[in-house]
């Protein structure tokens, strides 16, 4: 039986980055996936293959929309090829998942394939595909399960017509209308993917905002600039069924008013959330606890009630993002080496990949209006910019909450074109614990989309933006 410092469950960016800083600072250790790629859910059925349909659905529609104004004609008719769109994500999926492989060798990590599971508190088993058993020996073992999509107890999903995001990922045929229910993130990335594609989507939502969680602000301005790309909105509706009949979907709902509404589609995409996902792993064999909503639990150091069992990413509690898995993989590598790692949690950005792009970190409006925190704030239209009249991407602006008496920035909230990216400053200047005023006098390139992060500082520190 091999023996190890630590076994890792689950190949996403929190458990394969937990393996790399485990064997960086000296610890014999071992990966477990039961799929035959690693990456988990964000390289094979997430973030990446999104990001890849998002880049060539937005190519599409430049070319279709844009170009023209650009001074650049294209003759013939512009034509969508859908299988080469899904098989060249599907090939940059291929190359960022071996590219894991190559980082698990380099780093000297054993590679299990098979379901993990505790046979106790220190010995795994591994089931592999040929159906036969592993046992392998962990001094300390580390649940990176990751999380599964959510549905609502009425649905069925055919994962035909009523699909979850892994389905929309590859379909087969650009739907004709396309009805989503959720208007998260993952609703609004795969939407506009189809919505510039040609589909009619309708997006279904039960709050009254769309990203009912970041700054409402930010849910007004995508909404609006989704509105004029015509994906259609159905806010304050409680969907009550969702029923197949042969090609055609139908999803009733109750309005605001509790009159009953209607929609007929040919594809239901189910956004409603992911959970945890904890099935096999035998978690009583170790004795480890779940907390509410099936997460398992943990303390500050991310470990559970069991010693040396640790949990991180879409598992435990918190932003279900590859971002903070990654950084809660190296905490826990760093906590077993007897180091003291922090992660500032209400730093973690928050993106949306739609165009134009949501980005946020702090705290929002509504936060720091129900805390009762005196604030004020800064607001500076990406229209305003020479960078983003030069591109037309002229929709979204920069938002910066910073303390009344302090100026000490609490939360920056922007859209915009490539605001994913621009919101890295914002995140340095809150580490630093910068005040608005810091930003406003750090010299930005010109021209940039970054110029406007600037200027919503200077607007912050008493209304002294220059370009409005
Ligand atoms: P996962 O990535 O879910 O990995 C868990 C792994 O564990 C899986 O490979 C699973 O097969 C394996 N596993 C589970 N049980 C066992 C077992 N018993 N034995 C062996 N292996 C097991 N986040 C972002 O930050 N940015 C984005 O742009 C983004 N886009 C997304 C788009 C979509 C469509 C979706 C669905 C998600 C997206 N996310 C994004 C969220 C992101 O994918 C997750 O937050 C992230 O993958 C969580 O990482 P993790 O390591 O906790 O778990
Ligand atoms: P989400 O939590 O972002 O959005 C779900 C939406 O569904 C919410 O707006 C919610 O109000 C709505 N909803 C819930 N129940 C409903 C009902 N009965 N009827 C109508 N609407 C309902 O979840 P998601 O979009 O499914 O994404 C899952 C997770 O994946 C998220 O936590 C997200 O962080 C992560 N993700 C991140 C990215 C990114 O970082 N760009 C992209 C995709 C997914």
């Amino acid at each position: 039986m091999s023996s190890y410092d630590v076994a890792i469950i689950g190949s996403g960016p929190g458990g394969y980055v937990a393996a790399i800083r485990c064997a960086q600072l000296g610890m014999k250790t071992a990966i477990i996936e039961k799929y035959s790629t690693l990456g988990g859910t964000c390289l094979n059925v997430g973030c990446i293959p999104s990001k890849a349909l998002l880049d060539s659905s937005h190519h599409y529609e430049d070319a279709v929309k844009h170009f023209e104004e650009h001074g650049i004609e294209i003759p013939g008719e512009i034509k969508v090829n859908l299988e080469k769109m899904i098989s060249r994500k599907q090939g940059v999926v291929d190359m960022t998942t071996k590219g894991i492989q190559f980082l698990m060798d380099k780093n000297k990590i054993d590679v299990f394939e098979g379901v993990g599971s505790f046979k106790d508190a220190t010995h795994l088993t591994i089931k592999k595909k040929d159906g036969k058993n592993e046992l392998i020996e962990a001094k300390n073992t580390i649940i990176a399960t990751g999380s599964k999509p959510s549905s609502l107890p009425f649905i069925s999903l055919d994962k035909e017509r009523i699909i979850t995001s892994t389905e929309a990922l590859q379909l087969k045929e650009i739907p004709k209308h396309l009805i989503i229910i959720g208007g998260g993130v993952i609703g609004l990335e795969l939407g506009q993917v189809y919505k510039r594609l040609g589909a009619e989507v309708t997006v279904v939502e039960y709050m009254d905002r769309i990203i009912p969680t970041m700054d409402a602000a930010l849910s007004k301005e995508l909404m609006k600039s989704m509105k004029k790309q015509k994906t259609k909105f159905a806010l304050s509706h409680k969907v009550k069924s969702v029923v197949r009949t042969g090609n055609e979907v139908t999803v009733l709902a109750d309005n605001k008013k509790g009159e009953e509404v209607s929609f007929t589609g040919d594809y239901c995409l189910v956004a409603v959330g992911r959970s945890a996902y904890t099935e096999g792993l035998n978690l009583e064999a170790a004795g480890v606890a779940l907390e509410e909503r099936g997460r398992i639990a943990v303390n500050a150091h991310l470990q559970t009630n069991v010693p040396n069992i640790y949990a991180i990413g879409d598992v435990i509690k918190g932003a279900m993002l590859a971002h903070k898995a990654e950084e809660e993989g190296t905490l826990v590598a760093e906590v077993m080496a007897g180091q003291k790692p922090h992660i500032n949690y209400n730093l973690i950005p928050g993106v949306v990949y739609t165009w134009p792009e949501v980005a946020a970190v702090g705290k929002t409006e509504e936060e720091l209006k129900q805390s009762g925190v005196a604030y004020k704030v800064g607001q500076f239209p990406m229209r305003a910019l020479g960078r983003a009249r030069a591109s037309m991407d002229i929709d979204g602006f920069v938002k910066i909450l910073a303390d009344k008496e302090t100026d000490e920035v609490l939360g920056v909230h922007m859209i915009g074109a490539r605001c994913a990216d621009l919101i890295t400053e914002a995140v340095t200047a809150m580490e630093f614990r910068a005040s608005a005023e810091d930003i406003s006098r750090m010299s930005h390139a010109h021209p940039t989309y970054a110029e406007a992060v600037k200027e919503a500082a200077l607007a912050a520190t008493g209304d002294r933006a220059l370009h409005v």
